[in-house]
């Protein structure tokens, strides 16, 4: 395989030498953000969407970016073209940088960015197809008044507690509530059911990340006429549904099959699901930045 280069605070390192300090607060608490994007056919999907969500979360937590947009998409463009990739995931991370054992962000003089672009395994093509079996979890989501799920922040224990029963439960992605009881999200993915032909997902007040996929999803359901509906649902309402898909920059459109045992619809993906998948996968070539042009 060709060499990996990432792209560590302005400079190309192999992935051998691509090391940062013990002292970093990202890795002492967590403290600092990131995106998950990808790229299709030389494609970067939405990337003016990821820098804003990634912008609005470093202000959220007070962290100065040493790049402008403008300069974070070239950084984006260069690594991708450094390593030749037309197809894959690109993992942006911006830390608070190395201070000192205290938690004072104050401490860092310096922000770490790091941009690392790989290959994606991804579910199998006849999960989609067939859809993945999913189960409720304990972990509740974090509430937006302690750390805003909106914040797509380096702390996600909250996610990984979920990730921690959904391989217990042998499945593929699980389903989080909030603190009220109301459906959040998935692990790293928003939900969507539909019923009688409405589309509904919660309000990301309800406490889930606003999805670029889910974004992106909404504007395709309204083109494609489906009713659409953010409105808070329960865990009855999933079990009740026609059909229920996850989204996410790495899972894509993703049916759900079973839930917590309960057979959803019939048991595979279901027709809106399918067909947002369908469209999705036609926007995610054309929408965004142009790596190779
Ligand atoms: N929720 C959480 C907690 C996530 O980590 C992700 C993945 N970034 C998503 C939802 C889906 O968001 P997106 O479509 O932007 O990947």
């Amino acid at each position: 395989m060709a060499e990996q280069w990432i792209y560590l605070n302005g400079e190309y390192v192999s992935k051998e030498n691509a090391k940062i300090s013990v002292y970093d607060h990202g890795f002492l608490y967590g403290d600092g953000i990131f995106e998950g994007i990808r790229i299709y056919g030389g494609n970067i999907f939405r990337c003016k969407e990821h820098l804003d969500r990634l912008y609005d979360s470093a202000k959220s937590i007070m962290l100065d970016i040493p790049l402008t947009r403008e300069e974070m998409q070239g950084a984006l463009v260069g690594t991708i073209r450094k390593n030749g990739l037309r197809d894959g995931y690109i993992r942006l991370v911006v830390s608070r940088g190395p201070g000192n054992l205290g938690l004072d962000p104050l401490r860092c003089p310096a922000a770490y960015v790091v941009i690392i672009v790989e290959q994606l395994s991804i579910y199998p093509e006849d999960a989609y197809r067939d859809g993945l079996r999913s189960v409720s979890v304990s972990p509740r989501r974090n509430l937006p008044d302690a750390l805003n799920p909106k914040i797509k922040s380096l702390n996600y224990l909250n996610n990984v507690l979920v990730k921690i029963q959904s391989n217990q439960a042998g499945v593929g992605e699980a389903i989080m509530l909030n603190a009220q009881g109301y459906v959040a999200e998935g692990s790293s993915d928003n939900i969507f059911v539909v019923k009688r032909g409405v589309v509904y997902t919660p309000p990301c007040y309800i406490g889930a990340l606003e999805g670029i996929t889910r974004g992106a999803i909404m504007e395709l359901c309204e083109r494609l006429g489906y009713k659409l509906k953010e409105e808070p649902f329960t865990l009855h309402d999933v079990y009740a549904a026609d059909e229920v898909f996850f989204t996410g920059t790495a899972a894509e459109v993703i049916a759900v099959r079973e839930v917590d045992g309960r057979a959803i619809g019939e048991g595979r993906a279901g027709p809106v699901t399918t067909r947002l998948l369908a469209e999705f996968r036609k926007l995610v070539t054309v929408d965004g930045v142009k790596v190779y042009e």
